[in-house]
């Protein structure tokens, strides 16, 4: 991780588009460390769609005990974190006994989504809740926030900007299928194949 982020993201790429003129928010590359290493980003990345298979088109597989020892050497104190929900996930992995994991009571609380990013707000405490453009929405950082309420808009620091893109619509997955029945958001994505099989199960 240290690799991905300081080397080849800050170094090789950050770092000389300062020459042509751009601000480059050093602090923020130390928090995208920190995200990662300290709050555990990628592991709540992974449950979370670990959690959505049934609406995706690929599945995790359940964990084998190397699996679990390789999480643990790697980060330690990921079993006492997430382990215990990786055991349910292999313990839900056999359709017909149970449901999806996601409708099981697992002790998962499903997270909102951020509005920028649109992946969800993972971390609670840099979660940030604000009324923008008239809507409440929901920002899994401070910079996501910045972006949609600041930076994408018609104007930035006094300047016109026509071309910047806009952060408008239906972004969220949720709020686009939201009140419709599994089977049919399923069919929508068209994830049905010719022999009326998912390409899941
Ligand atoms: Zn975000």
């Amino acid at each position: 991780w240290h690799r991905w982020i300081y080397d080849d993201y800050y170094r090789s790429y950050l770092l000389p588009l300062e020459k042509y003129g751009l601000t480059i928010p050093h602090d923020l590359v130390e928090e995208a460390w920190k995200r990662i290493v300290d709050k555990g980003y990628v592991h709540e990345v992974a449950r979370f769609f670990a959690t959505g298979w049934p609406v995706n088109y690929w599945r995790i597989d359940a964990m084998t005990d190397k699996d679990f020892e390789w999480f643990e050497d790697k980060y330690p104190g990921w079993y006492s974190k997430y382990g215990k929900w990786w055991e349910n996930y292999n313990r839900l992995a056999y359709p017909g006994r149970n449901k999806p994991i996601a409708f099981e009571d697992v002790g998962y609380q499903y997270p909102h989504r951020c509005w920028t990013c649109m992946v969800p707000a993972l971390i609670r405490e840099d979660m940030v809740v604000e009324k923008v453009d008239d809507q409440w929405r929901t920002y899994c950082s401070e910079t996501c926030y910045w972006t949609d309420a600041v930076a994408f808009r018609g104007e930035y620091d006094g300047r016109p900007t026509p071309n910047m893109g806009r952060l408008t619509g239906f972004r969220e997955w949720e709020t686009l299928h939201h009140g419709k029945d599994l089977a049919d958001i399923v069919s929508d994505l068209g994830y049905v194949r010719d022999d009326g099989k998912t390409l899941i199960a």
